[in-house]
């Protein structure tokens, strides 16, 4: 019997006992490919020696320093790292314990710049739908999936959703894939003036939207007219960054690739790349300046904001990715996945899009090709092929029923950086397996 909450016990799930490199091991010797590095985050594998060393050091040296009294040298250099490879003028890193933490602390701080500004009006959060920014209420209310959103919504604060940037669904016969990029974008513009600019404190995105769709990238020029839009009106650009940044993408941050900055940009997963749960929110030295001036006090705090393991960790990850140059890595072993995978399901009746940047594609299931028509929901298609592909010793991360009322199957695939060419074989057969499994007959 299982004292967790809330379902291992029910769900049988086996005990995991063991990482080697891409595999993790259960209690009965069994290995599996972990292909999407749990939800991204395992981005270097579950025994990267220096990353071990790292926090077995720091923990013997110091384990815990609360950031009210003392600052500590790992938090110190990490900041110092991030700042220096951050995109734009984005110069001082709040650290959180993960992802939603930063998604949250990003929204508060927008409203405080705000209120420390003098323009206390400003209080509209616009998100899109489809999009996930973490399950806390205030990270739960920025997000824009409806199942997740359900039965919280009373308590949620009021966030305005407009259409994601997801050009498979959405882009019109005729349409260039930039035209429509920017239709997509000129939603943002409709939606604040129709707020009224002098209200809208931020807008809040993922450069490359992964828990709900499946690796979907923006396309060209989409973010860079969102930034335009921003700063006609005053408001602040929040990238979230906690699955898709951290190289993951190819670009050690997503926004790279877009040739866009925010003001704000969260991280988490890939930071700690497991080893510790760690986040960080970044923002730009206007931001940090204006409250600096103002109460001098960004009111807010975590008593692991900062944390010594958590930090150390998180600074053995980045320098791992930086001197082993593994983030174009990342970037090659994407392409060549993305090849793999082409060439596998690339004519296959009923996936209709293989999508993605670096080591994050998605793969989109589709009862017709021609028509995108989904499956139906109630076959739980996503979820048959994650119980498939896991009974064949590989973890993929599954997702249905996100589509805006047109409900799709997603399979993420986030595998660490260190992968092999023979091991994306791997994953491509164990993958192929599972879905000939799971699809419906005839
Ligand atoms: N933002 C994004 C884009 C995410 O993918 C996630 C986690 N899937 C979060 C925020 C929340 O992160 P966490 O689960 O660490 O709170």
């Amino acid at each position: 019997m299982s004292h967790l909450f809330p379902r291992h016990t029910k769900a049988n799930l086996p005990t995991a006992v063991g990482g080697d490199g891409c595999y993790l091991i259960d209690s009965t010797g069994k290995r599996y490919f972990d292909g999407s590095g749990g939800a991204a985050v395992s981005c270097l594998g579950h025994s990267d020696a220096a990353v071990i060393a790292a926090v077995q050091q720091q923990v013997g040296q110091l384990a815990f320093a609360h950031t009210g009294f003392m600052t500590s040298e790992p938090a110190e250099a990490l900041a110092d790292l991030l700042i220096a490879n951050a995109p734009g003028d984005l110069d001082r890193v709040y650290f959180v314990s993960g992802g939603s933490e930063a998604t949250e602390a990003a929204i508060k701080l927008a409203r405080q710049y705000f209120l420390e500004k003098g323009e206390p009006e400003r209080r509209h959060l616009i998100a899109r739908r489809q999009s996930y920014h973490g399950n806390t209420l205030g990270a739960l209310a920025a997000g824009g999936n409806a199942w997740r959103r359900q039965q919280f919504d009373p308590l949620l604060i009021g966030v305005s959703h407009i259409a994601p940037c997801y050009e498979y669904v959405d882009r019109a016969q005729g349409e260039s894939s930039f035209d429509y990029g920017q239709r997509a974008a000129n939603e943002l513009e409709a939606e604040i003036l129709r707020l009224g600019p002098e209200t809208v404190m931020a807008f809040m995105a993922e450069p490359v939207v992964g828990a709900t769709s499946g690796a979907v990238p923006a396309v060209e020029g989409y973010f860079k007219r969102i930034r335009e839009i921003c700063d006609k009106y005053g408001v602040l650009l929040i990238l979230d960054e906690v699955m898709c940044g951290m190289g993951r993408t190819g670009h050690l941050f997503a926004c790279d690739a877009d040739g866009v900055a925010p003001d704000i940009l969260c991280i988490a997963k890939g930071l700690g790349a497991g080893y510790q749960p760690i986040g960080a929110m970044l923002c730009s030295r206007q931001i940090y300046e204006t409250i600096e001036g103002g109460s001098g006090f960004f009111q807010h705090g975590h008593t692991y904001i900062g944390h010594p393991v958590a930090t150390a960790a998180g600074l053995a990850v980045v320098s791992q990715m930086l001197e082993r140059d593994l983030v174009a890595r990342c970037a090659a072993m994407g392409d060549r996945l993305q090849s793999a995978l082409q060439e596998r399901f690339g004519q296959h009746p009923n996936i209709g899009d293989i999508r993605g940047r670096g080591l994050f594609r998605g793969i989109e299931l589709v009862r017709d090709r021609d028509s995108k028509t989904p499956f139906d929901p109630s076959l739980g298609l996503a979820a048959k092929i994650k119980k498939a592909a896991f009974e064949a010793g590989l973890i993929c991360y599954p997702m249905s029923g996100t589509r805006d009322g047109r409900n799709g199957d997603h399979i993420l695939l986030a595998p660490p950086f260190i992968i092999s060419e023979d091991q994306i074989a791997e994953v491509v057969d164990k993958l192929d397996v599972a879905i000939t499994q799971s699809l419906p007959q005839g």
